[in-house]
């Protein structure tokens, strides 16, 4: 069963696809961290399944699927960009003809890192993907998306889900109580706290947060704390979350000058090396405690 929020798109598309009405290229457009990989993968479990009952779990496609390696659901690996190469092998996989005798699927994550040239050599794939071919696209940046590609996908937009809903998603994932403050960091994105979850980041997160705050609070003690600091992961988001959390009632004025500052910092960390990272770190920390006081 998929959460809350999710299920109800999953059945419109099982039921516009019982009645032979599914669009042949979906795409999924919506915030970061909402489950829209987890929305695809039930879909496609359920097209590829072989039973009336689908999706069951016992079919040959179901064991494949699982095991992941169906032959017939092509799932991009997406990491800078997305090139005419990938388009390509996309192209040819909808040509061959099923293995499993159903459906064929390909699945691309972040269809919006696709190149100018990759778009423009996936129009004809769109318009004639073949018998049985479904392209499931997502993104959570519509709008950097060319509109020639746009205009030949069926768009659906899924929302951040309720507070209440994805406590609930996180409390059913980790049988834990998670701090809410942890969804708030993510901007309500609750795979990607679940995802800091299983990757054992949340004690660090917190302490981070807890350290910033510390930091922040009681300046004297910037320095000797700062490498404790570099180690943490997401930084820039943590110093962020506690920024704003300081300058909830600080003038206007200030708040603009406090995160023109950090903004300058993100900037210039990509650019500085070695030790100069942790002196250009300590500065940041002073002049925001100088900012939040
Ligand atoms: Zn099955």
């Amino acid at each position: 069963m998929l959460t809350s929020w999710l299920q109800p798109t999953l059945e419109q598309w099982w039921h516009l696809h019982q009645q032979q009405r599914l669009h042949h290229a979906l795409l999924v457009a919506g915030p970061a961290g909402i489950g829209k990989a987890a929305l695809i993968q039930a879909l496609a479990h359920r097209l590829l399944c072989q039973s009336a009952n689908a999706p069951c779990g016992q079919c040959k496609s179901c064991h494949l699927f699982l095991a992941g390696h169906h032959p017939d659901f092509l799932q991009l690996t997406v990491e800078n960009s997305i090139g005419v190469d990938a388009v390509r092998e996309i192209a040819v996989f909808f040509q061959q003809s099923a293995q499993q005798g159903g459906v064929k699927l390909v699945s691309v994550p972040q269809a919006h890192k696709m190149t100018e040239a990759a778009s423009n050599a996936l129009l004809k794939t769109l318009e004639e993907p073949g018998n049985g071919c479904f392209l499931l696209l997502q993104t959570d940046h519509p709008q950097r998306l060319l509109p020639t590609i746009l205009s030949r996908c069926q768009q659906w937009s899924i929302a951040a889900p309720s507070l209440p809903e994805a406590k609930q998603f996180l409390r059913l994932q980790t049988n834990e109580n998670l701090p809410a403050e942890l969804l708030t960091l993510s901007a309500g994105a609750p795979y990607l706290v679940y995802d800091w979850w299983r990757q054992g980041q949340v004690p660090l997160i917190l302490d981070g947060l807890a350290l910033l705050r510390d930091m922040l609070q009681h300046p004297a003690q910037i320095t000797n704390k700062v490498t404790k600091l570099e180690s943490l992961p997401l930084l820039p988001e943590l110093i962020r979350f506690v920024l704003f959390e300081r300058l909830a009632h600080a003038q206007q004025g200030l708040q603009f000058e406090a995160i023109e500052r950090f903004d300058q910092w993100c900037r210039d960390c990509a650019l500085i090396l070695g030790q100069n990272k942790s002196i250009a770190l300590a500065a940041l920390m002073y002049d925001l405690a100088k900012f939040t006081r």
